[in-house]
């Protein structure tokens, strides 16, 4: 509050045929703050993110990254901007090496064509920035010992952390994790938690979907909650805990 929001959403809705997935949704995302967004299955919180990221567009409403609108971007573009995200469905090439699997988030980013590093003196420097964004990426998840192997050797905690890397070797101003503790045990929810509060700490701002209640309540400053399409609670996470409305919709139906 006080300073302009990094990202806006104003008064989006998304509806597929005759199923409204979101409606009037609002809420915005203060720079350097871990912002939530929860609600029971079917809340509209992955559509929330696709339209953000611009993987479909709204029916209504606009969202602005830093005062301009970009809804009408690829998601391209709206990753270029410095919209890094992570998918609630594991996006991890198994065939390809660790290394290969983040390189291909900074290779989209600094939008490099291969073939030029093969060119003397052409590209060498993006080349070099493509491999030092991946082997940052790799080190702040602590995969970077593991770069050479498969991903399908990896477990499905590490996979997770995988995701998370690609999307951060995007170098993204704003980073959002869609259920990024789905699948994982308790300790490495915890050591997640740890990861999330330390990317923070180094400067990102970071948007999180999950279901995982102890998660979002420990890290995040605000959170968002959503209930079949609308959102009925903004809040500090102990505002959002003693909310009638947030009992009853979300605490008490799972
Ligand atoms: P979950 O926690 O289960 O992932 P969610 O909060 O992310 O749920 P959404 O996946 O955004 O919720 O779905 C919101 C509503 O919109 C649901 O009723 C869903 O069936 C509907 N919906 C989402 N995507 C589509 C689509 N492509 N076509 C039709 N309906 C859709």
């Amino acid at each position: 509050t006080g300073a302009a929001p990094l990202l806006d959403v104003r008064d989006v809705a998304r509806r597929y045929g005759g199923v409204t997935a979101i409606a009037n949704v609002n809420m915005t995302v203060q720079a350097g703050e871990i912002t939530g967004v929860i609600g029971p299955n079917g809340a509209g919180k992955t559509t929330l993110f696709n339209v953000i990221s611009g993987f479909t567009p709204p029916s209504e409403g606009q969202v602005f990254w830093k005062g301009k609108p970009i809804v009408r971007l690829s998601t391209h573009r709206i990753a270029r901007l410095g919209i890094g995200r992570t998918f609630q469905n594991l996006r991890v090439f198994p065939n390809m090496t660790v290394f290969d699997n983040v390189s291909v988030g900074a290779l989209g980013h600094i939008g490099f064509p291969a073939w030029r590093a093969l060119v003397p003196g052409v590209g060498q420097s993006r080349a070099q920035a493509i491999i030092r964004k991946t082997w940052e990426a790799l080190d702040t998840v602590g995969l970077a010992d593991r770069a050479g192997e498969l991903a399908a050797n990896l477990s499905y905690g590490r996979r997770r952390y995988l995701e998370i890397a690609r999307a951060l070797a995007t170098a993204p101003e704003l980073l959002i994790l869609d259920e990024p503790a789905a699948g994982l045990n308790d300790s490495e929810t915890a050591e997640l938690a740890g990861l999330i509060r330390s990317l923070n700490a180094g400067g990102a701002t970071i948007l999180l979907v999950e279901h995982d209640m102890a998660l979002v309540m420990g890290v995040c400053r605000r959170v968002v909650v959503l209930a079949a399409g609308r959102k009925i609670a903004d809040g500090s996470p102990a505002e959002v805990q003693e909310d009638a409305t947030v009992r009853q919709a979300y605490l008490g139906a799972s």
